[in-house]
């Protein structure tokens, strides 16, 4: 299916101000879960108040499809770029020297891609973490894919979001780069960003952009999800009663049994096929990098159990001072059932439930392209104990 555009002139000829339009197409991108999910994504436009040049960005806690004009921060530009230009600068400077330069001090925390919004020399600016995008750079050809289907496109290699991306992008574009002869930016394994000094020009160039890398894989990876029949019996009551012990508190499952659910769980060598890393790399304060896989003929206990052991290893391998979040898994693959979602409430199991129906989709897609391919161990530890990451699963809304 290739992505829908959702612009209708006559609910955008309502809206006369930059920031009223800004959270109409804002909206738009957040009502297509091909583009965004529950919180991905961000927004900005550039507006003048009182001569001052002011950027309104998205507020962390905000998700796109929801977010009202006061889930925009108004930040003073001068500021966001003198802190581009800055060699480094730490997650709590950058902090501190956003709220400082804040005119609405009852703003939301501006998203932590601030900086590189204000960058970007164009009055509407629009990132995503399409499915369609991000699937064909977790491919193994993923640079090769990109680079023929977005020539047009700055294609930047995976670093970090927040200063270290921005900065990497300063330093990208300084100089005689020509933007105006450049269509958008690819972020490898992460995203998309498309700009215009129109509000519509920029959405369609997203939308145009989408629908490229999704005709590449209707081409090359069609989507084929065979039904599977006969699947295994589990007693879900003694799974969710381990999870809950090795967590510490009662657990909500959600199971899924869908057809991609199944499908995904009867794949070959299940225990590595599962395990490659998440979609975009905010998702995985959500979800962990990978879930528990539980095999059949296998004791859930152990599974868990090995999980965990597995889940601190991986902290102690590239954890400095940091505090070991719960090691207990937050999603399961069952082997020949499906999946289950674990969590604290109803809420939290939905949102990694969506998350991951589209990470399965994306996988099984880029095993076609060659095989699936997310950012390395280090890059998910890194994203997963990011203090400005952590932070949103208090703040969000
Ligand atoms: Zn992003």
């Amino acid at each position: 299916m290739i992505l829908k555009n959702l612009w209708d002139d006559t609910a955008a000829g309502e809206y006369s101000t930059d920031l009223s339009l800004r959270v109409y197409t804002s909206n738009l991108l957040g009502q297509s879960d091909e583009l965004v999910l529950h919180g991905g994504g961000n927004t900005s436009v550039k507006s003048v108040i009182n001569n001052e040049e002011i950027l309104y960005v998205k507020g962390s806690g905000w998700d796109l499809v929801s977010i009202k004009e006061e889930g925009f921060a108004p930040v003073k530009m001068s500021i966001l770029l003198e802190m581009a230009a800055c060699k480094v600068l730490s997650d709590v400077d950058m902090v501190a020297r956003q709220k400082a330069a804040m005119l609405d001090k009852n703003a939301p925390n501006p998203s932590v891609e601030a900086i590189l919004h204000a960058l970007i020399p164009f009055k509407v600016v629009d990132h995503t973490h399409a499915d369609a995008v991000v699937t064909l750079s977790n491919s193994v050809n993923g640079e090769a894919l990109i680079a023929e289907v977005f020539s047009d496109f700055l294609i930047v290699p995976y670093v970090m979001p927040g200063f270290i991306l921005a900065r990497k992008i300063y330093e990208m574009t300084r100089g005689d780069f020509d933007w105006q002869k450049c269509k958008g930016i690819i972020l490898h394994n992460h995203g998309i960003f498309t700009f215009d000094d129109d509000a519509k020009r920029s959405y369609d160039k997203m939308i145009e952009a989408v629908s490229r890398a999704e005709s590449y894989l209707q081409q090359h990876a069609p989507l084929e999800i065979l039904s599977i029949k006969n699947g295994r019996e589990i007693d879900l009551v003694q799974l969710q009663y381990v999870i809950s012990q090795k967590k510490g508190f009662d657990t909500v499952c959600k199971t899924d049994c869908s057809d991609l659910a199944r499908f995904y769980a009867s794949q070959r060598d299940l225990e590595t096929f599962a395990t490659r890393g998440v979609l975009t790399p905010e998702h995985i304060i959500r979800t962990k990098r990978v879930p528990m896989v539980w095999m059949e003929g296998d004791d859930p206990e152990k599974a868990v159990e090995r999980y965990i052991n597995d889940y601190t290893n991986y902290f102690q391998t590239f954890a400095k001072d940091e505090i070991c979040l719960n090691p207990a898994p937050n999603y399961a693959v069952i082997q020949n059932f499906g999946l289950v979602y674990f969590g604290k409430n109803e809420k939290e199991v939905s949102v990694m439930a969506d998350i991951v129906q589209h990470t399965m989709k994306a996988v099984l897609s880029a095993d076609k392209l060659g095989g699936y391919r997310s950012i390395s161990l280090e890059e998910s530890f890194r994203m997963e104990y990011w203090e400005l990451e952590q932070i949103k699963l208090i703040s969000h809304r």
